[in-house]
Order: structure tokens, then C-alpha cells, then sequence
């Protein structure tokens, strides 16, 4: 072996290792801190991991900052593949059970994107299965679609961990959503919908990087690259707010997107909330 090769080869051990000393260490802190419990990984995400099996190197992962159109050659199995096998947040590869990349039709025209996995969802692997969830499926069939006829994913794939014992769910960081967005940027530049609806402020500020209150921007167009995108309110507030005034207002946002979209509304659907007379 020639000397240069082997300074390039000793150079990329070295490399490798710094690698994975930087994700190993944050882990072995937060251990110390007694933050969590320790590392534990599914075996169905180590299989993902093992040499050779993962379709796609992490050399070749979507970075922050790179153009969503880089994407073009990128194939949905190969990105869900990727996406799965993601290490990029240590602190969440050590507590989610899975990453939950989406569900849903991979030609959809209609696409939701929520916040992050809670712990339905990250035991299940698929987005929105708990209770804001069965409440988004009943939303998307008034609207006269099937859950799999659309595409459901969120801002964060992984479920932003807690501290043990901690009940409920946290929000994402601006980091991690920073972090995760070139995910979700490939997938949307794939399945290629006409139409979005970022669900509450977290979704919108995952998507947009920018802060604001979702009863602001509700009801009114947004733009992500170019795709018209509808906010409103997340099904989870509706299940907390109950009154018929907050979910009058997701509808009224519902019948935006199929407007925008060219579908006929029908008499029930327009009516939805108003009450018979009889
Ligand atoms: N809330 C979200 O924003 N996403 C889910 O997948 C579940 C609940």
C-alpha cells in the first residue's frame, strides 16, 4: 500500500471515529445527568443499521441547507430507508421506539404534516394513530377522502423525548425541527401535493422557520416552495377545545383546501355544522 493511501485511509478511521465519539458522548452526559433510562434501540432499527443494509449511506443523506430538488433521484423506499436508519439526533435515536416517517399515499394530492410522534404513534410507527389522530381521520373523511388516499407525516420523526416518568408529550425544539426538515422537504419534493395543511403552530413554524400563532394565520394561504399551504388549528386542541366555534373554523379551513383543490362540495358538507331544523 502506497503511503499516501495509507495517510487517506488512517485519516478516514480518524474521522469515522470523531464521528462517532461526537454522538456516542451527548448520550453517555445525559446518562450521567440521569436524564433517561439507557440506550436501548429496537432490533427492527439495529437490523436497519447493519452494514450493507441500509439502502442508503449517511454520507448520502439529505443535509440542512441542501436545495430540496437535490432529491430528484432519490426514490420514496430509498428515503423512507434512509429516514429510518436516522442518527442525527442522538438524544431522540436513544429514547424513540422507531423513527415514524409517514403514511399514506406516496402520490397524494392532499398532504397533512403535524408536529412529532407522541407515544402511540411512536410505538405503532405511523403518524397520528391516538386520539388527535382517530379525530384527523374523521376530519379527512368529511372532507370526502380515505386516510390512505392522503399523505399524513410531521415536522419531527422521532418522539422528542421526555425526562422518566414524565407523562404527556413536549414540543419539538427549533433544532430538532431544523434538523429533521431536510426529510420532510424530500419527501414533500416527491409525493408532490397540490395542497398542504400544516396542523397548529408547531407544524407551521417546522415548515415556515417562522414563530407565530396559529389563530393568526389560520384560514389564510401560506407558501411552502411554492405549494400553497393551509393552516389550522391541530386536532389536539380541538379535543381540548371543544366548542363548536373552534371547530367550525378547522372546517371552514377544510373547505378552503377543497376549493383549492377543485373538488365539488356538496349541500352536507357545507351544512356541515349547521343544525336541521327538524
Ligand atoms: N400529534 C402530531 O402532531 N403528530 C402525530 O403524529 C400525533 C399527534
Amino acid at each position: 500500500m502506497s503511503k499516501r493511501r495509507l495517510i487517506c485511509e488512517r485519516t478516514h478511521v480518524h474521522d469515522s471515529f470523531q464521528e462517532a465519539l461526537s454522538k456516542t458522548l451527548p448520550i453517555l452526559k445525559r446518562i450521567r445527568q440521569g436524564f433517561g433510562p439507557y440506550p436501548t434501540a429496537s432490533v427492527a432499527s439495529l437490523e436497519k443499521l447493519k452494514i450493507g443494509e441500509a439502502s442508503i449511506s449517511l454520507a448520502e443523506e439529505p443535509s440542512p441547507g441542501q436545495p430540496s430538488h437535490a432529491s430528484a433521484d432519490w426514490t420514496f423506499e430509498a428515503l423512507r430507508g434512509a429516514a429510518l436508519a436516522c442518527v442525527r439526533c442522538p438524544h431522540l435515536v436513544r429514547s424513540r421506539t422507531q423513527v415514524v416517517f409517514g403514511v399514506g399515499n406516496p402520490k397524494a394530492e392532499l398532504m397533512f404534516v403535524g408536529e412529532a410522534p407522541g407515544a402511540e404513534e411512536d410505538a405503532q410507527g405511523e403518524p397520528f394513530v391516538g386520539r388527535a389522530g382517530q379525530l384527523l381521520t374523521k376530519i379527512i373523511q368529511a372532507m370526502g377522502f380515505r386516510r390512505e388516499d392522503v399523505y399524513i407525516a410531521n415536522v419531527l420523526k422521532c418522539r422528542p423525548d421526555m425526562p422518566v416518568g414524565a407523562p404527556g408529550n413536549r414540543k419539538p425544539t427549533p433544532e430538532e425541527m431544523r434538523t429533521c426538515l431536510p426529510w420532510l422537504e424530500k419527501q414533500i419534493d416527491l409525493i408532490k401535493p397540490r395542497v398542504m395543511v400544516a396542523l397548529g403552530a408547531t407544524a407551521v413554524e417546522g415548515l415556515l422557520s417562522a414563530a407565530t400563532p396559529v389563530g393568526k394565520v389560520r384560514g389564510h394561504w401560506l407558501d411552502f416552495h411554492g405549494i400553497p399551504v393551509m393552516a389550522t388549528y391541530h386536532p389536539a386542541y380541538l379535543l381540548r377545545n371543544q366548542s363548536m366555534s373552534e371547530n367550525v373554523k378547522v372546517w371552514e379551513d377544510m373547505l378552503q383546501v377543497l376549493e383549492r383543490l377543485g373538488k365539488s362540495i356538496s349541500e352536507k358538507q357545507r351544512k356541515f355544522f349547521t343544525k336541521s331544523d327538524s
